[in-house]
């Protein structure tokens, strides 16, 4: 059959309140034309973000209510660790509240002032974590990976040949090598099996660890089963274990890929690093078999992992986000190629050619989006980028909208929805405004700054 269907039906529903654009016109100057200040009641379709926003399934929440909370040794743990440790044969798993709590101990214990750690990119909380040590962060995408219409398949592969230079001149400041998958703040693009191999081998020559980001694993191990030869057949639980098999350890965000709304671990197979991992964890999140969650979220983590590897939910998944993707590219909407796992990103700056980069094209159209349909988007350019340390603004290296997409949440119609508004607003475009910050805090502006309008 031609039509990828949702594979689940829904039980339980949560009603979206409609608003109409003259509501809307209010709403956003009463949040001063910040997406981020609105009530997300007054949203229609939520796109800001992928993350903690999935939809449990009828499994994940019967086993909460089998959550022990017992302070110590919860049977909850040992299924999370046996859920865990079925995908990703690590010999310590530590859980944490989220990603960044499992980067800030990882950091803790293998950085300080001197290091230097390369990634494919680093996504923001990692490269905050790392520079609160007084550390450094050092991207090594391949150029592909830069050029937003590429189309190369695995545009989140590290650059082994600069990555193998660097470590000749730097290798004892550098604690750990880490790879993103897939590559979040480069688009969500994946990472190939055959790349992971070979920074695993020139860690190796250095005697590095090689530590997975592993925040959307199994969106990779789907890219890599579809575009890289010899994965075709394999299961995909499969491709995942021969991923973690060449990396020394994992961050992971259990907002992503496991399928519930808080969560995260470390997982090391260094014992001595672990051990230190635990004391960290005990100060700040909790004992070790809890870490700053509850009994009930382990049990959710456990279900999430078994039901995110099945095939039919990747396929669907995957081809969800390549339907908006490919609907925006055909009415001529620019768009990052090719489409990635979570998200949609727009190319602003080529949509709106009127508007320039310091003006906010990115804001302009997400702006736009909520009038139109109430659609929440994120703008990543120079609102999120522009501000220097010196207190000057230099343009983003691209002007983008994201348009992240919630797992099981929204259904075909909801997107049909989606693509309608972009129909609207593509014979318009020149008429949009660009924008001007009227009051902005001294760091992360985008998430409170004031904007208006230009006339
Ligand atoms: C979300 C994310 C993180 C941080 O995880 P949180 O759960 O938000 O703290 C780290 N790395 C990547 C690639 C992410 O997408």
């Amino acid at each position: 059959m031609k039509t990828i269907i949702e594979p689940f039906r829904i039980k339980s529903v949560e009603p979206i309140r409609l608003t109409t654009r003259d509501e809307r016109e209010q709403l956003i100057r009463e949040a001063h034309f910040n997406l981020f200040n609105l009530d997300a009641a007054d949203v229609i379709i939520d796109f800001l973000t992928d993350s903690g926003t999935s939809a449990m399934s009828s499994k994940q929440w019967g086993g909460m209510m089998e959550g022990d909370e017992s302070y110590a040794g919860s049977s909850s743990y040992f299924r999370f660790e046996a859920a865990v440790r079925d995908l990703m044969p690590f010999r310590h798993i530590i859980p944490t509240h989220q990603g960044r709590a499992a980067e800030r101990i990882l950091m803790g214990i293998v950085a300080d002032a001197e290091s230097i750690i390369p990634n494919n990119t680093h996504f923001d909380t990692t490269r905050a974590n790392i520079e609160a040590t007084g550390a450094k962060a050092v991207d090594m995408v391949i150029e592909e990976g830069k050029d937003p219409s590429n189309e190369h398949p695995f545009k989140g592969n590290m650059d082994v040949a600069a990555l193998r230079d660097f470590l000749e001149g730097n290798a004892e400041r550098v604690p750990i090598v880490m790879l993103t998958v897939t590559n979040n703040s480069g688009g969500g693009q994946p990472v190939s099996m055959a790349n992971i191999r070979k920074v695993k081998e020139v860690c190796d020559a250095f005697e590095i660890p090689l530590i997975l980001d592993a925040c959307r694993f199994a969106e990779n191990a789907y890219f890599i089963k579809l575009r890289e030869e010899g994965y075709a057949d394999m299961d995909v639980a499969d491709i995942v274990r021969e991923m973690f098999s060449h990396a020394d350890g994992m961050t992971m965000s259990a907002k992503k890929d496991a399928l519930v709304n808080i969560g995260g671990w470390l997982a090391l197979n260094d014992a001595t690093w672990a051990e230190e991992a635990r004391n960290q964890l005990i100060l700040t999140e909790g004992f070790p078999t809890y870490g700053g969650l509850a009994g009930r979220d382990l049990e959710a983590i456990a279900q999430g992992l078994k039901e995110i590897v099945r095939e039919e939910y990747l396929a669907y998944r995957i081809a969800s986000t390549r339907y908006l993707g490919r609907a925006l590219l055909e009415m001529g909407v620019p768009v990052v190629r090719p489409i990635g796992g979570h998200a949609v990103y727009i190319d602003a700056k080529s949509l709106l050619p009127h508007i320039p980069p310091l003006q906010y094209p990115g804001q302009a159209l997400a702006v736009e989006l909520y009038l139109t349909g109430g659609i929440r988007g994120c703008e990543i350019g120079s609102v999120m980028f522009g501000k220097q340390p010196d207190g000057s603004e230099e343009p983003a290296a691209m002007e983008l909208v994201r348009l992240a997409i919630p797992r099981r949440v929204y259904t075909q119609s909801h997107v049909d929805y989606v693509i309608e508004c972009f129909e609207e607003i593509v014979g318009r475009t020149d008429e949009l405004p660009g924008y001007t910050i009227t009051h902005e805090p001294r760091q992360l502006r985008h998430f409170t700054a004031h904007f208006e309008p230009i006339d």
